[in-house]
């Protein structure tokens, strides 16, 4: 029997796990893969406070687990296949958990662009990390996805390694916050093909050259690259969870209540307009200051 069990491994959830502990409750996290969730696969961060010259995203959540640890957090490899969330029981692949208290903290999946050849070419040219598979594209053409802070972003860390980066767009205007948005435009080697959608990705065994439409004159055109990063958003990670939910986001109150008492929700997860490292962290620390004061009114 657990105090807290955290559900989700990212900075938010490893944040509730350092202040649970902290407060002497029995806590532990539950992580199918390993913590860090997306922070761990983004290569530079530069806007986390108390590190003015940026670091690296792996290091800054391995810093976040030993933390937790070294408080006495648990943190468990073991996939959630389902959750009695009134009944505080997790059942997990290997094991079942029972807590006082839960918090969900299971962050968002990658969005698809649901186009054909992206389900057969994903892993052979497609991916969703440019962190995990930039390297592999070394003096070669990409194009990514999207305008948003992490299509930005790993746009210009892709051209570390591509000879040349696309940046398609679906509008003329980015997204992404306005310092990274001036990088990517001194940047020589990113290209944006603005007002402009993905159709179709074609390749024999892997991606050759992607279909592009312009949504303005309905033009289409064909772009050869070797790989394609798609990051057009997230899709939370929230479908195991019986509580109040707005399209899939949790919602919760300022103090990350969920609509069953006990149950407390974090992060990217959560129904909320800002999603960074630093208001994960956030959330997680008061997801866990609420749910140590939810187990005191218990005892
Ligand atoms: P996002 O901000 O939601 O941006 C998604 C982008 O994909 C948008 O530009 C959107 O276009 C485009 N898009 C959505 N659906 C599309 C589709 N079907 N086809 C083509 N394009 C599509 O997602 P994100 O960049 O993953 O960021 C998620 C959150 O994490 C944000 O809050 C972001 O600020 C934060 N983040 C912050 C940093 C940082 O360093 N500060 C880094 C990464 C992520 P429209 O613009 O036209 O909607």
């Amino acid at each position: 029997m657990y105090d807290v069990i955290i559900i989700g491994g990212g900075p938010a959830g490893l944040a509730a796990g350092i202040y649970a502990s902290r407060a002497r409750l029995k806590t532990v996290i539950l992580e199918k893969l390993l913590p860090g969730g997306q922070a761990a696969v983004t290569d530079f961060i530069e806007n986390y406070p108390g590190y003015p010259e940026g670091i690296r995203g792996p290091e800054l959540t391995a810093k976040m687990q030993e933390q937790a640890e070294k408080f006495g957090c648990e943190i468990k490899s073991d996939e959630v296949v389902a959750v009695d969330v009134k009944a505080k029981q997790v059942t997990a692949a290997s094991d079942v958990y029972e807590g006082k208290a839960f918090i969900i903290a299971t962050g968002a999946d990658p969005r698809n662009l649901n186009v054909s050849g992206e389900k057969d070419l994903t892993g052979r040219g497609i991916s969703f990390c440019a962190t995990c598979d930039g390297a592999l594209f070394s003096g070669r053409t990409v194009a990514v996805v999207g305008g948003g802070d992490s299509a930005v972003k790993e746009a210009l860390f892709l051209t570390k390694f591509a000879a040349k980066v696309y940046v398609i767009h679906r509008r003329r205007e980015l997204r992404a916050e306005k310092i990274i948005q001036e990088k990517a435009f001194e940047n020589a080697k990113i290209e944006f093909i603005w007002d402009a959608v993905v159709t179709e990705i074609l390749g024999e065994t892997r991606v050759q050259k992607v279909k592009v439409e312009n949504v303005k004159t309905k033009e289409e055109s064909e772009l050869a690259v070797d790989g394609l990063f798609i990051y057009i958003g997230r899709v939370p990670n929230t479908s195991l969870f019986d509580v109040e939910k707005d399209n899939g986001y949790i919602v919760t109150d300022e103090n990350m209540c969920t609509s069953v008492e006990g149950v407390f929700a974090a992060g990217d997860c959560r129904k909320k307009q800002h999603r960074q490292v630093a208001t994960a962290v956030g959330d997680g620390a008061a997801a866990a200051m609420s749910a140590e004061e939810y187990i005191a009114g218990l005892e």
